[in-house]
């Protein structure tokens, strides 16, 4: 019975738009806020979506910027994942089981002193409901979607680092998914080299200060849009635009505000202008060794990297 539940499940998350659906069960769940959110939960439901390689493409040429945000982040997040938890949840409350949907709160953090690059800074809560925020990625990994790579980004065999996912929390006992052994991540640190304004540590730690600067283009060698004039009067100004300032929490917030030259997607997330060049970079990797199961005729990167000159 349990068996037909999950297959059905998965029909229904996948007629949704989700890719990869993998279920774990609650006892090798090691993010306690699983049971703090439901306290009878016996299983995980991870169900994951693609975001499209040609997303990211316009941002590769250098050509238009709003589709990556757009189509990979904001209509993934805002209409299709939650329509296909709706539906999904649907189909459980209707076998009788509790189903609680779990998407990423990206304005609510658990961290006092954080920032998600993805919004705006002054609109994030933090530190408010820390506690009963699910840690998306070790969900994932625990759910067995994929393994975390050296930059945290979770790696599958099927889209490397370009998918975003969600959860159900659920009071049905479903059959279990295998745990991903590592395998993708090399510590090639392609990803950790490829980002603009240098956010990732030796150890793989992010900066999420440093990462929401140069996630919205403070970079000036891959932002076309940045004026000549921008930050005229920062006494850090080339360091910045050049990626080598270092920058504290309340810097970042500084700059942050002075570097808006591309119109913000509508449901408050920035638009990101570096693309997730960290995924980018460690997407290309894995296409180059040939790990990654969908096959395209064509790499994704097909030209040197482009570099604009910091100062004109
Ligand atoms: S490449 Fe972009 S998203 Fe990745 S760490 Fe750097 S700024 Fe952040
Ligand atoms: S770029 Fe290399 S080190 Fe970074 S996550 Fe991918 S495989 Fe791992």
């Amino acid at each position: 019975m349990m068996n037909d539940l999950k297959q059905r499940l998965v029909d229904i998350l996948k007629r949704e738009g989700a890719d990869l659906v993998r279920v774990g069960g609650v006892s090798r769940m090691t993010d306690l806020a699983v049971r703090r959110l439901l306290p009878s939960c016996r299983s995980v439901v991870c169900a994951a979506f693609r975001q499209l390689r040609g997303s990211r493409r316009g941002i590769e040429e250098g050509t238009t910027y709003y589709q990556y945000t757009t189509m990979a982040v904001e209509t993934l997040e805002e209409v299709v994942m939650p329509m296909a938890l709706l539906r999904a949840c649907d189909l459980l409350e209707e076998a009788g089981f509790d189903a609680l949907p779990q998407r990423r709160s990206q304005l609510i953090m658990a961290e006092e002193d954080s920032t998600n690059p993805e919004v705006d800074h002054s609109e994030i809560y933090r530190g408010v409901t820390g506690e009963l925020q699910l840690d998306f990625e070790r969900c994932a990994i625990d759910c067995g979607l994929g393994e975390r790579g050296f930059s945290g980004s979770i790696l599958t065999d099927d889209f490397g680092p370009f998918q975003r996912w969600v959860f159900i929390l659920t009071d049905a006992e479903l059959p279990e998914d295998p745990l991903v052994a590592p395998h993708l991540c090399d510590g090639c640190q392609a990803c950790r080299r490829a980002c603009p304004g240098h956010a990732i540590a030796a150890d793989g730690a992010l900066d999420r200060w440093q990462c929401a600067v140069y996630y919205v283009g403070a970079y000036r060698g891959t932002n076309p849009f940045m004026p000549p004039d921008a930050l005229a009067d920062d006494p850090e100004r080339l360091a910045v635009i050049a990626g080598e300032a270092d920058l504290t929490p309340e810097r970042a917030r500084e700059v942050l505000e002075q570097i808006h030259f591309y119109p913000n997607m509508k449901h408050a997330y920035m638009a990101s202008i570096c693309g997730k060049a960290c995924d980018t970079a460690c997407y290309i990797r894995l296409e180059e060794r040939g790990v990654l199961t969908r096959r395209f005729l064509s790499p994704f990167r097909r030209r040197p990297e482009w570099r604009l000159p910091i100062e004109e």
